[in-house]
């Protein structure tokens, strides 16, 4: 019985036949749970092939739907999906105007507020830094922008670090558009969501589009989209005992780390401040963190050096650079990440490898 549903998960959502139908309805059941997990409404919720499609769909989609000349604002501490459909649109001639972020990589509200102008059709906001773990004042800019009334900007946010680590729900009611991804919470990678407020256009990327509202060709992913709906589901039942658990190992960790290594240094807010609770961004004295992670790893501690996104490049994180940081306090970064299995002996042995690690690289 339970097979022969899941064989089932293989229709395609628009064929009429039995199998179409049985698709259609796993479909409609993953979209409708993951709206009540979220606190928006079904026809809000877009499945993408991921969180960089979606990105590309907000930005480009909105400015180009607000037509020729209109331009956006970001920040430059964005992740790089960002900053590439933002580097695309300025190559059709379009503004984009680019902030800068204080000594713990958060945007200034006002800032953003004052760079507005008749031809910059969206603002786009991180929620929290995939690097630093810094949380940006989004809510605070969507209430500005919402006062000012219509023909103001469209409001999205690049929220895939904060899905299931921050509560979501009260920023959603700030915004007009939010990206967020399945992979980061355990679901199937290859899917991203884009949550849309019904009117705000958007312009398809490939031109066509008959499945998700019209902005999107191709049959949908049935199996992957409802595994997204169950991850997603789970995450944010469990994102307040998640970021207890993980922002108490992230504490202990920095703890222990800054007694034992007395010249580490701790990149983006410090460890007291509002940020991200299973994130921690660290330079270690001495460390060259490209070379170093791979010592981590085959002691198997498994680190990331900047962002995994760019750490295939040789240039230091743009994120450590937009701090004021110095190149080689930059190249030195580590970023220290907690999942759900993490407990409070895998801080006590990151700690011991990691101060191991240095003495035998000296
Ligand atoms: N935005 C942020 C902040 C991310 O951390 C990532 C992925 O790491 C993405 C966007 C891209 O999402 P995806 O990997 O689903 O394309």
């Amino acid at each position: 019985m339970f097979h022969d549903r899941l064989a089932r998960l293989r229709g395609n959502p628009s064929s009429v036949h039995a199998g179409g139908r049985e698709a259609r309805a796993w479909l409609d059941e993953a979209r409708e749970r993951t709206a009540a997990a979220l606190g928006c409404r079904e026809e809000e919720v877009l499945f993408t092939a991921g969180g960089t499609e979606s990105i590309q769909l907000a930005l480009a989609g909105a400015v180009r739907a607000a037509g020729p000349g209109k331009g956006l604002v970001t920040s430059v501490v964005e992740h790089s999906a960002v900053l590439a459909a933002a580097e695309r649109l300025e190559r059709e001639g379009r503004r984009i105007v680019r902030l800068g972020v204080d000594a713990r990589g958060q945007v200034d509200a006002r800032a953003v507020v004052a760079a507005l102008a008749p031809d910059l059709a969206l603002v786009s906001i991180q929620a929290a830094n995939n690097e630093l773990g810094t949380l940006q004042p989004v809510a605070e800019i969507g209430e500005v922008l919402r006062r000012a009334g219509r023909g103001r900007a469209w409001l999205h946010t690049d929220a895939v670090q904060a899905l299931g680590r921050v509560p979501l729900a009260h920023l959603w009611e700030r915004v007009d558009l939010m990206t967020l991804s399945a992979h980061k919470v355990g679901g199937p990678p290859g899917v991203g969501l884009l949550l849309r407020r019904t009117d705000v256009p958007l312009e398809p990327l490939l031109g066509v589009g008959s499945q998700e509202g019209g902005l999107r060709p191709g049959t949908e992913s049935v199996p992957a989209i409802v595994a997204t709906a169950l991850a997603i589901e789970l995450a944010v039942h469990e994102q307040a005992l998640y970021a207890e658990r993980t922002a108490r190992l992230c504490r202990s960790l920095w703890q222990q780390l800054s007694t034992k290594i007395p010249l580490a240094e701790i990149n983006g807010p410090s460890i007291d401040e509002p940020r991200l609770p299973n994130t921690l961004n660290v330079t270690l004295p001495g460390v060259e963190s490209r070379t170093f992670v791979v010592r981590l790893d085959l002691e198997g501690l498994e680190v990331s050096a900047g962002s995994a996104c760019a750490s295939g490049s040789l240039e230091p994180s743009h994120v450590l650079l937009a701090l004021g940081h110095t190149n080689e306090r930059a190249r030195g970064a580590l970023r220290l990440s907690f999942g759900r299995e993490s407990g409070e002996e895998d801080v006590h042995n990151a700690v011991e490898t990691l101060g191991r690690t240095i003495s035998s690289a000296r």
